[in-house]
């Protein structure tokens, strides 16, 4: 059998090992030291546009904090993407509010402005505005950003941009993660960067990024002894962890061109091929990291599902998985509320993430140029 090719794996770029081999040699093997800091400086700097980063242990811990920094409290109401990984609705959860899931828009499949308006008028009308937005740059397409942007600003809501899959994308030149009031980034062993687990809270001044550590460090008041006088949380990222993210950040850019490089083999493969569309960027404002390449099959058109692709490639030892299905179909949040009709439903059933890391080599394409051949 030959090795299994997978969706999104891990890509080292070389030197993280020895930033590894400093925290060893200095012996920082702790949620705190000198790779932490650095990490931060890294991401500021790339990210530009006066962010200020603080580094956690997950992407969902950011959000986490970034919802305790809004104030979003028991039976608050929380809009949110309803196409999303589970990971960006859970802490509205954990805080004991109430998601509002709204469906996607056809062009980025991200959050519907119509339906986004629509709700938070609703939701207004009957005596709860929403506390925040949870908007996500799915699969690194940046959402519309203006059109979310001037809604939140329109309506005065905070506006937490989820860009856990989308580091390195951008929208009319500027980087995903500094449109929000606040942004996540997650650095879990399947994104375009990995600390094998990790995230990091986007601010816009550097009081929040204080406060965001401080409960990411148990909120540990200012005493000689532990004193506290709020909740706190063990959310800060070790600085083993920290120093791969470093080395990580020497080679982003060059894996973003990479992944964009695997888009265009999917383009060129599928672009003759009836009833087959490969996602790509509505206009030039938007500019997507690409970390997963998705496909949409009309079977009208096609003749064949993307369950009949995924099947195919799963016979070859080749991983490609369904789109997110999105919040508003799953149990755990059947009661929960949806604005929407069934853009999102429809995604779903038509869509398919195919292999799309950066480390794919020309045997693993051919291999994936073989496998699909009965449907290109
Ligand atoms: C991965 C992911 C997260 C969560 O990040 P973790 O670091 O895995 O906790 C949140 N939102 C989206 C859209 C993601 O893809």
């Amino acid at each position: 059998m030959n090795p299994k090719i997978y969706l999104s794996s891990p890509h080292m770029g070389g030197s993280e090992k020895d930033f590894v081999a400093e925290a060893f040699e200095s012996n920082w093997i702790a949620p705190l030291g000198p790779h932490v800091e650095a990490f931060e400086t890294d991401l500021e700097d790339y990210l530009g546009e006066g962010s200020y980063i603080a580094a956690l242990s997950s992407g969902t811990a950011a959000l986490h904090l970034a919802l305790i920094l809004l104030g979003v409290k028991k039976d608050d109401e929380v809009i949110c993407q309803s196409m999303t990984f589970s990971a960006s609705a859970n802490p509205i959860v954990y805080q004991g509010a109430t998601p509002i899931f709204i469906d996607s828009e056809a062009d980025t499949w991200n959050i519907c402005p119509e339906h986004l308006e629509r709700a938070i008028k609703d939701r207004i009308s009957k005596g709860k505005k929403p506390k925040a937005i949870i908007a996500v740059h799915l699969y690194g397409m940046p959402f519309k950003v203006n059109e979310i942007n001037s809604i939140s600003q329109k309506y005065n809501i905070p506006l937490i941009e989820d860009s856990a899959e989308s580091l390195g994308s951008s929208y009319d030149g500027q980087k995903c993660g500094t449109f929000g009031d606040l942004a996540i980034l997650s650095f879990n062993g399947n994104k375009v960067i990995t600390t094998s687990g990790g995230g990091a809270l986007v601010t816009k001044n550097e009081s929040q990024k204080k406060k965001a550590i401080f409960l990411a460090t148990q909120a540990r008041d200012d005493a000689p002894y532990y004193h506290h006088s709020e909740i706190g949380y063990n959310y800060r990222l070790s600085n083993v962890c920290a120093g791969i993210g470093r080395g990580q950040m020497q080679v982003l850019d060059d894996h973003i061109a990479l992944r964009r490089k695997m888009n265009e083999f999917y383009f060129e493969l599928f672009q003759d091929r009836e009833g087959v569309t490969v996602f790509k960027e509505p206009s030039d404002r938007f500019y997507s990291n690409h970390w997963l390449s998705c496909i949409l099959v009309d079977e009208k058109r096609s003749g064949y599902k993307a369950e009949d692709i995924r099947l195919e490639l799963e016979r070859s030892n080749i991983e490609a998985r369904p789109l997110w299905k999105p919040m508003h179909l799953q149990p755990v949040f059947k009661n929960v509320p949806f604005y929407g009709e069934k853009i999102s439903d429809d995604l779903f059933l038509k869509g398919l993430c195919l292999p799309s890391g950066s480390n794919l080599t020309q045997v693993d394409r051919d291999r994936i140029r073989h496998a699909l051949n009965k449907f290109i």
